[in-house]
């Protein structure tokens, strides 16, 4: 028999009527003789809800509180789902973190998983129920809640089938499929029937919101068949996110995408000396920052300037830190500039041709678009934009490297 992992956002279960929709979707493959775990996300824009109402009451939320909060979302749609299920005759059984056992670490809204037991899942799939698992959420060995960041869910499927050894891991989702960038950023965008692991990570990475990207690194990780699919349409096979080593070509270019959620910090007239930019870092690092393009310039003498990426929501955080760490180190003021996107460019086959480099710059260089920071990857290569040049900048290059060719052809 085998194991499938499925999963419904929440945009999937928004309503009663859509919730018997997902619950048919589930009884579908139970019928086909699967064992079943569908893992679920919190009901429409509840999650931002939850946020909203907290931001009300305090400006900056106790961070466990938030995950006690925020994870009451997932345990509203777990128990209607588990009901619908039930009243269309299948036995069902909803399940919290806790009660599953998917331990995290003790970082309250960002906790990474370091365990899940499945002992008790595989007693309840040997009885022929179906598990409806909260997404998001988890538990540390002390019995505290936490979650996983925003869109954790994703991460929560692919991490049971990972456990679980699961035949498939299905994310049911709006979209039918991965496209080489957002169709509607790029309308001519086009649709891939697979992509590997690490040309999805870099995706997801930079602002390809489809799949989490730590959902796409569990995959990777243990191997787990990934496949991105619509909860319209049940019978569309989506896209398939397969091992590097299984694609039979790679394409010198995969997909474009644009992340609007990022801010630029400077630290100006920094010292040049060692050990600075290390003091800078760790102390984001030590806050649970994520630093993304980091830039130094020579400024004048024996100072520079750091600049560097985080995403809008570290922002504040971000600031606390260099504030502290200014002094510390003798710099002068930290400057931020919010108005600004990052477009990337991602496929695995850029390694070896320099001409994909050149490529993108032109493109926007056509398009009449400054660059304000540049970096590159193995298999990726991110400009800094204004951001309301993005768009411009993402159709530029999906043009310049045809990608638009397959669509344009069907028609
Ligand atoms: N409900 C959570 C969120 O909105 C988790 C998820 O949707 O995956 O971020
Ligand atoms: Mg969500």
């Amino acid at each position: 028999m085998s194991i499938v992992v499925q999963k419904f956002g929440g945009t999937s279960v928004a309503d009663s009527t859509r919730i018997k929709n997902v619950a048919n979707a589930v009884i579908r493959e139970y019928n086909n003789g699967n064992q079943v775990v569908v893992v679920v996300s919190a009901m429409g824009k509840t999650t931002d809800y939850l946020v909203k109402l907290a931001g009300e009451l305090a400006e900056n939320p106790n961070h466990r509180e938030m995950d006690m909060l925020l994870s009451t979302g997932e345990q509203v749609s777990i128990a209607l789902l588990s009901m619908a299920i039930q009243a269309a005759g299948c036995p069902a059984i909803s399940l919290l973190a806790s009660q599953i056992g998917i331990i995290t670490e003790g970082v309250h809204t960002k906790a990474r998983i370091l365990d899940i037991k499945t002992d008790k899942m595989k007693k309840h799939l040997d009885e022929g129920k179906i598990i409806v698992a909260a997404g998001f959420q988890g538990v540390t060995t002390d019995g505290e809640i936490t979650t996983l960041g925003r869109g954790g869910s994703d991460t929560t499927a692919v991490a049971l089938a990972a456990a679980l050894k699961a035949d498939r891991c299905d994310i049911y989702t709006d979209v039918d499929a991965i496209y080489t960038a957002d169709p509607r950023q790029v309308p001519a965008a086009s649709r891939l029937d697979t992509i590997s692991y690490s040309e999805m990570l870099e995706l997801a990475r930079v602002g390809a919101k489809v799949l989490h990207p730590r959902s796409v690194e569990t995959a990777k990780q243990y191997n787990v068949p990934l496949r991105l699919r619509s909860s319209f349409n049940l019978d569309d096979p989506g896209t398939l996110v397969i091992g590097d080593d299984k694609m039979e070509i790679y394409r010198p270019v995969t997909g474009v995408a644009a992340d609007l959620k990022q801010v630029r910090i400077a630290v100006l007239r920094v010292p040049d000396q060692p050990g600075i930019a290390a003091k800078i870092f760790s102390s984001l690092a030590a806050d649970n920052i994520s630093v993304d393009m980091i830039i130094q310039s020579l400024e004048e003498g024996n100072l520079n300037n750091i600049a560097f990426t985080v995403n809008d929501s570290d922002l504040k955080g971000a600031i606390n830190v260099l504030e502290r760490v200014k002094l510390d180190i003798n710099a002068g003021e930290v400057v931020v500039d919010g108005n600004i996107a990052k477009v990337s460019l991602v496929g695995a086959g850029m390694v070896d041709r320099p001409g994909i480099a050149a490529g993108m710059f032109e493109a926007m260089a056509e398009a009449g678009i400054n660059i304000k920071m540049i970096a590159t990857s193995e298999i990726k290569i991110s400009c800094l934009v204004d951001k309301d040049q993005a768009e411009e900048a993402i159709r530029s290059i999906h043009r310049k490297f045809d990608l638009d060719a397959k669509v344009e052809m069907q028609k």
